[in-house]
Formats: C-alpha cells, structure tokens, sequence
C-alpha cells in the first residue's frame, strides 16, 4: 500500500561529474585506445568491441557501482522486514483498531472513516520507518556521491511525497473498502480491477499534476537538439512537436529521460544531467530508447502485466486475510476483511507477496527495456554512443553480473548485455562506426 507502483519508464539513471565532460576534447591516451580499435572495414569481433567498452570503465569505478548496486539487493530485503514488522507493531498492540475507533467517533461517514483511517496510519507508519527512509534516501546516495541536496530540500521533497501518498493512498483506499463491503465474496478480483484503473490514473495525472512537485518541466528550446529529436519522431510516426525538459540536477547528478503520462498526457522527458553531459549521438540513441517505450505501446502493456500481477496478489491478500483473521482477528481487535483496521494486515500479506514478486515484476520491466534497446539502436542508429550511455548508466548499476543475478535483481538489462546488443547491431551495420563515440572518455582520468 505504501509502495505505489508507478509506471514510469526510466532508461537513464547517471552520474555526471561535471557538464563539461562531454565537451572535452578526447585525450592522447583514448586516441591511443581507439586506434589500437579494428578498424569499420574491417572483420568486426564483437566481443573485443564489447570488452574495449568495459574496459573505458577504471577498477575503482567498478567497485564503487558494484557496491553501490549489490547493497540495493538487500535494502530490498531490509525494506520488506521493517515493513512487515511496523505493521504487525500496528495489530500486536491495538493501534491499528484504536485508530479505527477514534476514526468511528469522529464521523459516520464511511468513506470519511476510511480517509481519517489511513491519515493515521500512513502518518505513524512513515515516522516510525523514518530512519531507514533518511539511510536509504539520503545518506547512502551521499555516500556513493549520488545526491545533489542538503537535508532540508531532501526534507521538502520528502514530506511532498509523503502529501501525495496521503492523497493517493485515499482516492485508492475509499473506493476499495467500499467494494468489499458489497462485494464481500468476488472483491479480490473486481479489486485488482479497480487498482488497474488506479495506476492507469496515477499514470494520467503524474506528468502534469504529480512531477511538476518535485522539478520544473519546460518545454525544450535548444534547435540543435530539438530538431534531430522531433525529426526522428516524425520518422518514427510519433506526433509530437515538443519534447520536454526537467531540471533533476536539483536532486542528483543522475540523467534520466522517460515516457510518462497516458492519452493526452503521454510524453517524452529528457533531464537538464543528459542534456549537459552526453553528445548528440548518445542523446538520440536515448530518445531512440524513449520513442520504443511510445511506439511499442509499453506504458499499456505495463498497466496490463499489471492487472495480471494484481489478480494473483489479491487472490494472496485474500487467504492471507482469512487465514490471519481466523487466529488472530479476536487479538488484535480487527472485525473482518470489511473493517479498516485490516490495513495493516494487508500491507504485511502484500509486502510478502510483492517481495516474491520481485524477479517476475524485474523481468516484466527488463524485457521492455531490452525491447527499447533493439528499438534505439535501430531509430538512433549509434551503436558506440549507445555504447557509451551505457558505460555512464553503469556509474549507478553494476555492469557485469551473473546470469542469475541480472534475472533477479534488474529491472534493465545490465551494461554488459547492453554494449554486447549494441556492438552486434554495429557488426551488421559497420557505415556507423563512429572514431570520436570510440575515443570519448566517460571517466574522468585518474
Ligand atoms: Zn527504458
């Protein structure tokens, strides 16, 4: 309940060092690197070109991206822990039916019971969690040199998501109750029906009422870039006449461009991070990756792996709420599945089912990337500069995992497998073999 799943494609998540790297001039020692490269004409080996990429990458870099990521694998665990165990604080000690009675005294509104309810709940859960929250958000991303902020606008943008969790957590949770009242046997599925029709809200709404919150969206100006994005999107049969651009340097150093919103909102973004750092080349192979998510129709794909993932979880919440009940319903004062007090029941037997679903709901989202990729390379037509975008991607993401540990824990595919599908595609169309894309160095020397 407290983890919305927001459909938002994110491609890039990077670090830029500085905006000038991009318009460095490339040094001896990387001319040195490229012209030790085969050259265009000749037999292409794809995995020299694939190793002569990783190798871009200096040790220290790769050690500090394979912490980084390799400690996200058991925040995931963390995570699911304090929550499971904060809820089940909330019905060991009564809180949670207290909560619900002092909603009852307040009105016999249902629907405001509900609301009050949840104001409670999403409140005392979020300070008691708080320390994990201020660990994971800000001092681990400072640690790894990953955020931009000082402590009071991390605070801001904190306490504004925790706004809109309110307001979110409301507009899903009222209708919902509602639904079980009535529909005490048949609500698991007509509720994942209805959490579908949320997310295809949330969906609608984020670009123009939720991102704005935390960055200053405005429409692109610069021609240089624009024209070549606009012009591969007519080419690409997407009928857009603005891309648009936010201001992420605020958080972090991290570049991300995405495709958000749903209908009439649908749109790409690109961040201020891309736009400093990276070349044209590397630019278009991204929006290339962006125009696949808009052409391949993933946004609705996504809503409708969705509702697959959410019949099966409410068919879990279900039994695992009876099952509870059963036992320990009389305990911790929770009269039945159409009582509010449930809440916290459900976001234990949830947060279960969610963690378990992690490789499925990885692998859902992976192989959309992976898709994207295909779709970029073959509408940005840039190979190295790909290439390299994926090299600046693995400042937050390991590059080189284990089969096993790319299945379970990423949500893209990793820079390995990234570079090795660009230098295939490159094998098959040597014309676009680029010397200054080879030569470009993405870390600073050492
Ligand atoms: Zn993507």
């Amino acid at each position: 309940m407290t983890r919305t799943i927001w459909l938002n494609f994110c491609l890039l998540l990077l670090l830029a060092f500085s905006g000038l790297a991009s318009a460095q001039a490339q040094t001896p020692a990387a001319s040195a690197n490229a012209a030790s490269q085969p050259a265009a004409a000749q037999p292409f080996n794809i995995d020299a070109a694939v190793n002569f990429y990783l190798n871009k990458m200096p040790p220290p870099e790769r050690a500090r991206s394979n912490a980084y990521f390799e400690g996200g694998y058991w925040l995931l665990l963390w995570d699911s822990l304090s929550t499971v165990l904060v809820a089940w604080l909330f019905l060991r000690f009564r809180w949670s039916a207290r909560m619900r009675d002092l909603a009852e005294r307040f009105t016999r509104f249902r629907p405001l019971q509900t609301a009050l309810y949840w104001i409670q709940f999403i409140l005392v859960f979020s300070v008691i969690t708080f320390p994990l929250t201020v660990y994971e958000g800000y001092f681990r991303e400072h640690k790894y040199g990953l955020l931009n902020q000082s402590f009071g606008p991390w605070m801001r943008d904190a306490s504004v998501a925790l706004g809109v969790e309110v307001v979110l957590g409301a507009i899903l949770l009222i209708p919902l109750f509602a639904m079980v009242r009535r529909l005490e046997k048949t609500w698991w599925v007509w509720g994942a029906v209805l959490t579908v029709f949320f997310l295809a809200f949330v969906s609608l709404i984020s670009p123009v009422y939720i991102a704005p919150l935390f960055n200053k969206y405005s429409k692109l100006q610069d021609a240089r870039i624009k024209d070549p994005i606009l012009s591969m999107a007519r080419a690409n049969g997407i009928p857009a006449t603005e891309v648009y651009e936010f201001n992420a340097s605020e958080q972090s150093n991290r570049v991300s461009a995405n495709v958000s919103g749903l209908g009439n909102t649908l749109r790409i973004s690109l961040n201020d991070n891309l736009l400093k750092r990276c070349t044209l080349p590397e630019i278009e192979t991204t929006m290339g990756h962006e125009m696949g998510h808009y052409v391949l129709n993933h946004i609705y794909k996504g809503l409708v792996m969705s509702g697959v993932i959410a019949v099966i979880g409410f068919a879990f919440l279900r039994w695992g709420i009876a099952f509870s009940l059963a036992r320990w319903g009389d305990r911790w004062d929770v009269r039945g599945v159409t009582d509010v007090a449930v809440l916290p029941l459900a976001v234990i037997v949830l947060s279960v089912f969610l963690f378990l679903n992690i490789p499925v709901g990885n692998t859902v989202t992976r192989t959309m990337e992976y898709e994207a990729d295909m779709y970029g390379l073959n509408a940005g037509r840039q190979p190295d500069g790909e290439a390299n975008v994926d090299l600046m991607l693995g400042e937050y993401r390991k590059m080189d995992p284990a089969p096993l540990e790319e299945f379970l824990f990423f949500d893209h595919p990793s820079g390995r497998t990234r570079i090795t599908a660009a230098m295939r595609w490159k094998a098959e169309h040597p014309e676009t073999a680029s010397a200054e894309e080879m030569a470009r160095p993405i870390f600073p020397a050492h």
